[in-house]
């Protein structure tokens, strides 16, 4: 007997989720798509946020629902218009790894306002340090293992 009480098994169980274990599939765009392309992406797949990348495959940038809707507020043409030119882009961005803690991730979330993260995995190429985008972790995320904690998924 460990003498652990419930609220100190809980805490314990909470600190050792780690986002490989929530995320999700990323969904990406190249940044040389089209802002009305990234619509319809956002769309299609159902998700709040996209990831833009560039020619190597690599993270270089960020498109919320938000950066849609206010490029689509102009008068500009949505569909000559690149979403390189609209995403917030490195290094603004805020990533996380797949083995960072879940409560880190939502920890950031909360201070950022922001509804998710990229989860990347560091590649040195060149001297330089580039990001691939293994994945997806946000709000939906945390609930799920909110859920799980609850019932009493977690071992
Ligand atoms: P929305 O704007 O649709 O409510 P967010 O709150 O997630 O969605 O995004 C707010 C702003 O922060 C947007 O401009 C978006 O590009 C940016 N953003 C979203 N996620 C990140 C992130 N992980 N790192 C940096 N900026 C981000």
């Amino acid at each position: 007997y460990t003498g652990k009480t419930g609220a100190q098994l809980l805490t314990e169980k909470i600190g050792k989720l780690t986002v490989k274990n929530y995320q999700s599939i990323p969904v990406v765009v190249n940044e040389s798509a089209s802002v009305y392309d990234a619509i319809c992406t956002m769309f299609l797949e159902d998700v709040g946020t996209l990831f833009v990348v560039n020619r190597t495959s690599h993270l270089v940038g960020i498109l919320s629902r938000k950066d849609l809707l206010r490029a689509s507020m102009g008068k500009q043409d949505l569909e000559s218009m690149p979403v390189n030119i609209i995403m917030t882009r490195m290094p603004n961005i805020t990533t996380c790894e797949p083995t960072d803690l879940l409560l880190d991730v939502a920890q950031i979330l909360i201070t950022k306002q922001i509804d998710g993260l990229p989860v990347v995995n560091f590649k040195e190429t060149d001297g330089e340090t580039k990001m691939e985008v293994v994945g997806r972790v946000t709000k939906t995320s945390i609930t799920k293992a909110f859920v799980d904690i609850a019932n009493n998924k977690i071992v």
